[in-house]
């Protein structure tokens, strides 16, 4: 019996050993070193062999650019950086396998002795750098988000030998972080750098590609060559000597000394696990950004090119599933049925209303994709008759509508997938609103069946409601003088006011009531419901985002308070950002890169970027003048549960409530902004600590009295600090944030002064 399993063993190995290897090749982007090193060891040490592939490393060849010789086929896989979205918008139909960099080596390198810190500091110097607009536009949307023109700086063609930063042949050179600055350090040459990152313009680089035709033809083959390849990469990272010293003796054409690999090894190896993420990862939204970015800079984006980008097997991003919803999603076809008129939700511009479209028609596509599930469309002439529909189970599942209590008997809710605000529509004469109060005593138009017209009603009983067929109706009235005011969620006024050339109105304030928007499921289908939460959870922001972008474009009243709006409806940026392309006009535009450098998406506020700024202005300040400045460093308690427990959205959608309650509560000279995931930071210029407390106990009293939608309650810890003689930055953020962690050891929803 033994013996027949070695002869099936060996039968097997020998069929193994039969089986031809799949012959494949990758193109390098440079001469060899570490940034290769990866596919070095995946070779050397037979991982690509155990995977069924024959790899070829093709050597740096500067007239065969990777796109191309991977686009002809020439090249199975190719390296390239961010600019690769670049090629993707011209037409060529490369897919990104894996970003191994997580943010670019690339700097602008100076002697020390030269003193160049900051951008501003390269006006009127020589830098050399290629001519290559898309490879070197971190930098030149760095220099153009700090308004210093092009013309104020010499570029020189470029040597590649850092020596000529050493022998005066120029003032700065862009380079690799990873390289340049020890080949001077071995002159005895000390460097600066300015990183590009550091001013908001973080960009994936060395990026693994191939072309769509390879993915479509070999998938596996390509999920193989990935896994085999990030196996060296994690190999090569853990053994950096080890590793260094094979391509000293077997890549090394740059005849490279055995401390300079090793040094480049170990800068990489920062840059490949920033942040924490896993080797290789791309994030879409990251995409999404630096396509902003190209876009500012007057290069083409387009969003449909973009979504094929990002390679994506399918056996990732599917949502889990238990065993009983498999087998009911395999069992059912699921029917959804919508009116097809309910801009932008649901709607069809077609008579015959054909060509369904819209935000919950989208968020719908998604969650089929993300399932697998089957999905069929029954279509309904009115809302009535959708409700019925769920009613009578003639269709399973409707995609737009609110919580209601008197739908429970027969339906069951999803978590809900978008929020938006109701919003006041006026004249446009009519100043800013604070609010529903400013309409007492006024007409209010709202269309009938709307969900909050009960609760208006009865909260604001000095409001005239007048009940009109629909919000197209209302908007029509109050564009004729006939009431004072509309009231309805954002995006369907927005939507309307546009599409119905309403030029005379506009959107003048904000309620307190807000919409989120759910599917709702017929009551017997518990499954489908927990498929759809599942698949709710996986839609990233970035996701959502994109989708109300393409329904969503707003003039907003000035002085409503959008930091609110921003993070949950509106990419902003992104709006902002199509609208320059289309006036674009180079140097124009640096505050508009600089607000994008410098915000942060979700929640509106400043990112740390300009916190870092606002610390250092203030520290100067201080060491001038002696005045003092205060740090509160505030986090959330207890958030992990939120997130565990409502899920992200209801995670984000917190985290933009705090954001608003910390910007209305701050004073005008305050700064506050997002510090990391679930910190923020508020900088008092010119106040002390006791200052500080007094804010900070004002803020931890208004958020522990706070109502926030889901979660009823929140609290946070504050710590707080003082700037003190001989400090150094880092002492007076290390002091509040040391304060914090008192704050929670403690026992939480309390303020700390170091
Ligand atoms: P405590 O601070 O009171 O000690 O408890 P905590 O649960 O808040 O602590 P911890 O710092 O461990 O958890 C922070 C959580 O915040 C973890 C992370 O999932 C979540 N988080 C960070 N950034 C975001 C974000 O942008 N959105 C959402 N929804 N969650 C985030
Ligand atoms: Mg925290
Ligand atoms: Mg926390």
């Amino acid at each position: 019996m033994k013996h027949y399993f070695i002869l099936l063993f060996l039968c097997f190995t020998a069929l193994y050993a039969q089986f031809p290897m799949e012959k494949v090749s990758v193109k390098l982007q440079w001469a060899d070193q570490f940034q290769f090193a990866g596919y070095y060891i995946a070779k050397e040490k037979g991982f690509y062999k155990d995977a069924g592939l024959d790899v070829t490393i093709q050597k740096f060849d500067p007239k065969k650019l990777a796109v191309d010789e991977v686009i002809s086929g020439r090249s199975t896989y190719g390296i390239g950086r961010s600019s690769l979205l670049v090629d993707r918008m011209e037409g060529k139909d490369i897919v990104a396998l894996a970003a191994i960099f997580q943010s670019s080596p690339f700097v602008l390198l100076s002697k020390k002795s030269s003193d160049i810190q900051t951008p501003h500091d390269l006006i009127g110097k020589r830098i050399m750098m290629t001519k290559d607009f898309q490879d070197t536009i971190t930098i030149r949307a760095m220099l153009n988000s700090q308004n210093i023109g092009i013309d104020k700086i010499k570029f020189l063609e470029h040597s590649y030998n850092p020596l000529d930063i050493a022998n005066g042949k120029t003032d700065v050179m862009a380079c690799y972080i990873s390289n340049e600055p020890f080949v001077l350090k071995e002159h005895g040459i000390e460097t600066n750098a300015i990183n590009p990152e550091a001013y908001g313009f973080d960009f994936y680089s060395d990026i693994l590609f191939t072309s769509e035709t390879e993915v479509r033809n070999h998938p596996k083959r390509v999920r193989a060559f990935v896994d085999a390849t990030l196996k060296g990469w994690e190999y090569a990272f853990e053994h950096i000597p080890e590793t260094a010293q094979m391509i000293r003796e077997r890549y090394n054409a740059q005849n490279k000394s055995l401390e300079s690999l090793i040094y480049e090894g170990q800068v990489l190896k920062e840059l490949a696990y920033r942040g924490n993420s896993p080797l290789g990862s791309m994030a879409v939204d990251k995409f999404y950004r630096i396509s902003d970015i190209y876009r500012v800079m007057g290069l083409p984006q387009n969003d449909k090119r973009l979504e094929g980008f990002v390679y994506n097997d399918n056996s990732r991003q599917t949502v889990p599933m238990r065993v009983d919803e498999r087998s009911f999603l395999h069992m059912n076809t699921i029917r959804y049925t919508s009116t097809a008129a309910w801009p932008p939700f649901n709607f069809s511009t077609e008579s015959n209303g054909t060509k369904l479209q819209g935000i919950a028609i989208d968020f719908w596509q998604l969650i089929v994709e993300r399932t697998g599930m089957k999905s069929s469309y029954i279509s309904s002439p009115t809302w009535a008759a959708v409700l019925d529909a769920i009613k009578t189970k003639s269709a399973d599942i409707t995609l737009g509508t609110s919580l209601s209590k008197d739908k429970e008997p027969y339906a069951l809710f999803s978590k809900p997938y978008a929020s938006f605000p109701n919003v006041i529509v006026t004249n446009k004469t009519i100043d800013f609103l604070p609010g529903l109060e400013a309409l007492n005593g006024k007409r209010v138009a709202i269309g009938k069946g709307y969900s909050f017209e009960e609760a208006i009603a009865s909260k604001y009983p000095n409001i005239t409601i007048v009940s009109t067929e629909d919000t197209r109706e209302a908007l029509k009235l109050l564009s004729s003088d006939r009431v004072d005011a509309v009231v309805d969620i954002l995006p369907v006024v927005a939507y309307l006011i546009n599409a119905d050339h309403h030029i005379d109105l506009k959107i003048s304030g904000t309620t307190e009531f807000v919409f989120d928007v759910r599917m709702m499921i017929r009551n017997d289908y518990p499954e489908l419901k927990t498929v759809v939460d599942k698949a709710i959870d996986s839609i990233t922001p970035a996701e959502r985002q994109r989708i109300l972008n393409r329904y969503i474009a707003i003039t907003y009243e000035d002085r409503v308070d959008y930091g609110w709006v921003y993070g949950i409806t509106v990419g902003a940026l992104f709006i902002i950002s199509i609208f320059i392309y289309r006036q674009f006009e180079m140097g124009k535009y640096h505050k508009r890169l600089l607000k994008m450098a410098t915000t942060d998406p979700l929640t509106g506020l400043v990112n740390r970027i300009r916190l870092d700024e606002k610390l250092a202005e203030c520290h100067q300040f201080y060491q001038r003048t002696g005045r003092h400045f205060s740090v509160i460093i505030i986090d959330l308690d207890y958030f992990k549960r939120v997130n565990d427990t409502y899920g992200h959205l209801i995670g984000d959608k917190t985290l933009v409530n705090i954001s608003k309650i910390l910007s209305d509560n701050i004073r005008s000279i305050d700064m506050v902004g997002r510090w990391g995931g679930e910190e923020f930071m508020i900088i008092c210029p010119e106040t002390t600590s006791e200052g500080g407390k007094q804010l900070a106990e004002k803020i931890q009293s208004v958020i522990e009295r706070n109502d926030f939608p889901y979660i009823h309650t929140m609290t946070c810890s504050f710590g707080i600090s003082e700037s003190r003689e001989g400090d150094r930055i880092e002492n007076i953020v290390g002091r509040a944030d040391s304060a914090l962690y008192r704050a929670k050891e403690e026992g939480r929803n309390r303020v700390c002064l170091a």
